[in-house]
Order: C-alpha cells, then sequence, then structure tokens
C-alpha cells in the first residue's frame, strides 16, 4: 500500500537508542515532511471515519503531533494523555510497567463526555503497555473506545496481545 511505504521510506533506525541492544524507529523525519505528514494524517482519518469517532486522544508527545491533525481535519477536538504530574486539575492515572520501573500517565476526569467514541492515536506501538494504558484511563473517565491507531507497530514485540479486544490499525507494521 502507498501510504505503507511512504512510512517505511521516512523512518529512521537509530540502533542502541535509549539504551544498548534497543533499535529505536525515528519517525521524525516523516513527520518533518510535508508530503509524508499531510498522508499519514490523512490515511488515519480515512482509516477511522466509519468508526464515528467524535474526539481524538493523543499520547504524550509524538502522539500529540498526530493527534491535534487528525483531529483538525476530522473537524474533532483533541485531548491530551500526558505523564504524570503535567495536569493541572483532577486527573484519572493509569500506571504500566517498563523494563525498568513504572510509567504513569494520566488525563483529566472530565476530558470525555459519557459514552463519547475516543478514537487513541500514537505513533508507536511497541509492547503495548502505554496504549493499554490509555484505553484503560479512557473508559476510567467514561469514554467509549471507537479505535487505537498507530503509524508504525513493532510486530515482534507483540503489542497487540496487551490491547486485545479492541480494534487496532497500523498504517505499517514491522
Ligand atoms: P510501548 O508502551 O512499549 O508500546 O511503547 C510505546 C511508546 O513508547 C509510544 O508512546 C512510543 O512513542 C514510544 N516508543 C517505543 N518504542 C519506540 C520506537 O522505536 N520509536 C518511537 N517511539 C517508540
Amino acid at each position: 500500500e502507498h501510504v505503507a511505504k511512504l512510512v517505511a521510506s521516512r523512518i529512521v533506525d537509530v540502533p542502541d537508542f535509549p539504551q544498548p541492544g534497543v533499535v529505536f524507529k525515528d519517525i521524525s523525519p516523516l513527520l518533518a515532511d510535508p508530503a509524508g505528514f499531510r498522508a499519514v494524517v490523512d490515511a488515519i482519518v480515512t482509516e477511522q471515519r466509519a468508526t464515528g469517532f467524535e474526539v481524538v486522544a493523543g499520547i504524550e508527545a509524538r502522539g500529540f503531533v498526530l493527534a491535534a491533525a487528525v483531529a483538525y481535519a476530522a473537524e474533532v477536538g483533541v485531548v491530551a494523555v500526558r505523564k504524570a504530574g503535567k495536569l493541572p486539575r483532577a486527573t484519572f492515572a493509569a500506571s504500566y510497567s517498563l523494563e525498568y520501573g513504572e510509567a504513569t500517565l494520566e488525563v483529566h476526569r472530565d476530558a470525555f463526555l459519557p459514552g463519547q467514541r475516543v478514537l487513541v492515536v500514537d505513533d508507536v506501538l511497541a509492547t503495548g503497555g502505554t496504549a493499554r494504558a490509555t484505553l484503560d484511563l479512557v473508559e476510567q473517565a467514561g469514554g467509549a473506545v471507537s479505535g487505537l491507531t498507530v503509524l508504525l507497530e513493532l510486530g515482534f514485540l507483540a503489542g497487540r496481545a496487551k490491547v486485545d479486544g479492541y480494534p487496532v490499525h497500523a498504517l505499517l507494521t514491522v
């Protein structure tokens, strides 16, 4: 598919980042490319339109870039799912384990209307911990997950198993 090839051609592999042995997939060249950025945003909107999403939730930080553009194109609002301690009002929190230690994500308690259909957007689905925590947060806050969409899925990390039962879409899976 055209967009998958475009994504593949604009991602740079960075060996040993953020730690030895990990190959980080850097999507910043894709976002910086005018045709690339537009194509991925349009592909997400087109692919998700039939789900009837009413708001887009982006995961800090690269998810914000995509979520905002998708929300603007679809003429809906955007909600930030943030790392702990950044949001100023009452939040729900969800923690998940990383290779070393824990991470916590938060969303404002009043971020969603009851039953509002929420499209969750991030750049990369790796082990799935981040996505899973976010889906749990959306539901805690009373939203209904209409789908999870990412630019890139690292299939060998089996993140999809962590978000089993939800509609997951990746523009490219490697
Ligand atoms: P997970 O929780 O292991 O699925 O990791 C996903 C989160 O970490 C996403 O928010 C990504 O932005 C980030 N991430 C993990 N691996 C990569 C990568 O190779 N490239 C870019 N982001 C990554």
